[in-house]
């Protein structure tokens, strides 16, 4: 799907294409590590996770269907958009909040 992300230190969006909703929820790009090389920030030869923090979904858009395993495109097609955005920044907020009770 194409995916918008917003970077919450500088307040500016690029989009991805080509990431599956589990990869966004759940997987290689549920944190900050693959979502920052949309920005051009290779952050990967660290080798540690840098959390979710930095790069929050804010629209995903179904591409046209390629040739998913039938289990990844199930998955995709049948959740909400809506859902999806939800889940993706799901650790964002939690950090965020925990942040702001710090405060
Ligand atoms: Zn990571």
């Amino acid at each position: 799907m194409k995916v918008t992300y917003l970077d919450l230190k500088t307040g500016l969006t690029t989009t991805e294409t080509g990431i599956s909703a589990y990869c966004l929820m759940e997987g290689n790009w549920s944190c900050d590590c693959n979502r920052a090389l949309a920005f051009g920030n290779d952050n990967l030869s660290k080798h540690i996770c840098d959390g979710a923090k930095r790069y929050i979904v804010i629209d995903v858009e179904q591409e046209k269907m390629r040739r998913l395993k039938s289990g990844a495109k199930v998955y995709s097609l049948q959740l909400k958009k809506e859902i999806i955005i939800k889940s993706a920044n799901e650790e964002y907020f939690l950090n965020l909040r925990g942040l702001n009770e710090e405060a």
